[in-house]
């Protein structure tokens, strides 16, 4: 893995630091200067735009003005230094993972939840750092928890240039990385130069592959389209609309990644965690997402990074992607679901059965109708019977 890092000839302090970056497992090690993002400006309009969804501490003004200046971040900081881990593994057949009677897990997510893998990592090097140095600083780390744009820094600090489905590419690696930050007030004795903004030439796969056509234009991702978002990070109801676009995906989506051709220059990880355990943890069958109870969530997923979306938006994705496999041995559990505790789960079980069943679900939601005390639930089971 040596020979992915940028600027490792150099003996000084910064070279050092790339050493025992590797030596902490890190694939990906580079340093910039603090300052803020060239990209500031382009995520300003992004914002005002409203492509940044339900995700609102986006644009708290507090978060603007550290974006705007790290000081207001680390006062008196001088450097970054952002680390990329690796986490392909390329161990699930595409045949297995596109089966529509699975729910499909994005692939970072098939292993161990990477802020407890990366975060110590990142907080050993920090504190090597301080004493290799001998001075006073102040650090912070960050997995992608502050209010940075990491992947700008990245390409800041020679990572890799920025594709058009605006993830961090490194140009011999792909863009499986997991990045992390440290936040230093010391001045480093030499700091990488960015690489080219974009390798992506004519090259227009990840826009066009898009299946909710989350992609206004290259480098620009509307999050109100994106499956990654809506499974993850949307709390409520999924736009009906967008729900038979969504295919099998129950948490994240990889296609934008899957079809760039600098994915093939993607190696296995040597992080045994990041490996799906069996082939349930990669696309476990719907199934047994339908089935989920709260002890079974906690017990199958507690560890991973699909715990933070608890089991209610878990079986709310899985009524989508059953809905979408369109198979009858759904329908028992989604007409079990009718009568779950959670609305949100509540309705989207309707829309499956209305999906799988067509007009022969009518009883069923008129029934379920009846019952219905949630105002949100009614309108979706109104409208379906319409
Ligand atoms: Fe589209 Fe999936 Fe990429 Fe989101 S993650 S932009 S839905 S391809
Ligand atoms: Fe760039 Fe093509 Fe990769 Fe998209 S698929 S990020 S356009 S190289």
């Amino acid at each position: 893995m040596r020979d992915f890092i940028v600027g490792d000839k150099d003996t000084g302090l910064t070279g050092r630091l790339k050493i025992k970056a590797v030596e902490l497992g890190f694939n990906l090690v580079g340093v910039t200067r603090a300052a803020p993002s060239p990209a500031l400006e382009a995520y300003f309009r992004w914002i005002d735009a409203g492509m940044h969804a339900g995700m609102g501490y986006m644009a708290r003004p507090d978060r603007q003005a550290r974006r705007r200046d790290l000081n207001a971040i680390l006062p008196g900081i001088e450097s970054l230094i952002v680390v990329g881990l690796g986490y392909h593994t390329g161990m699930i057949p595409p045949a297995i993972l596109e089966d529509p009677a699975r729910g499909r897990i994005a692939a970072y997510a098939w292993g161990a939840d990477y802020h407890d893998i990366m975060t110590p990592r990142l907080e050993a090097l920090a504190e090597w750092l301080a004493v290799e140095q001998g001075e006073d600083s102040i650090h912070r780390v960050y997995v992608d928890t502050g209010a940075l744009l990491e992947r700008s820094h990245a390409h800041q600090a020679g990572l890799g240039f920025t594709g058009k489905n605006t993830m961090l590419i490194h140009p011999r690696r792909g863009s499986g990385f997991f990045l992390g930050e440290i936040l230093t007030t010391l001045k480093l004795d030499s700091y990488d130069v960015p690489g080219r903004a974009t390798m992506c030439g004519n090259c227009t796969r990840c826009l066009t592959a898009c299946p909710t056509g989350a992609f206004p234009g290259p480098h620009v991702l509307d999050a109100r389209r994106c499956i990654s978002y809506l499974t993850i990070e949307h709390k409520g109801w999924i736009d009906r609309d967008l729900r038979p676009l969504m295919g099998n995906w129950v948490f994240g989506c990889d296609i934008c990644q899957d079809v760039c051709p600098f994915q093939r220059f993607a190696t296995p990880t040597q992080e045994s965690v990041f490996y799906p355990q069996d082939v349930t943890r990669a696309a476990p069958p719907l199934l047994d997402l339908l089935a989920l109870d709260e002890a079974g969530f906690h017990a199958r997923y507690y560890g991973s990074p699909l715990y933070r979306i608890k089991r209610e938006r878990l079986v709310r994705n899985a009524c989508i992607a059953a809905g979408n496999w369109g198979n009858r041995a759904a329908v028992p559990p989604l007409e079990a679901l009718l009568g779950d505790a959670s609305p949100l789960i509540r309705g989207h079980a309707a829309w499956a059965l209305w999906r799988i069943l067509g007009g022969d679900a009518r009883s069923l939601l008129v029934n379920a109708q009846r019952h219905e005390t949630d105002q949100a639930a009614q309108a979706e089971i109104a409208g379906l019977l319409g």
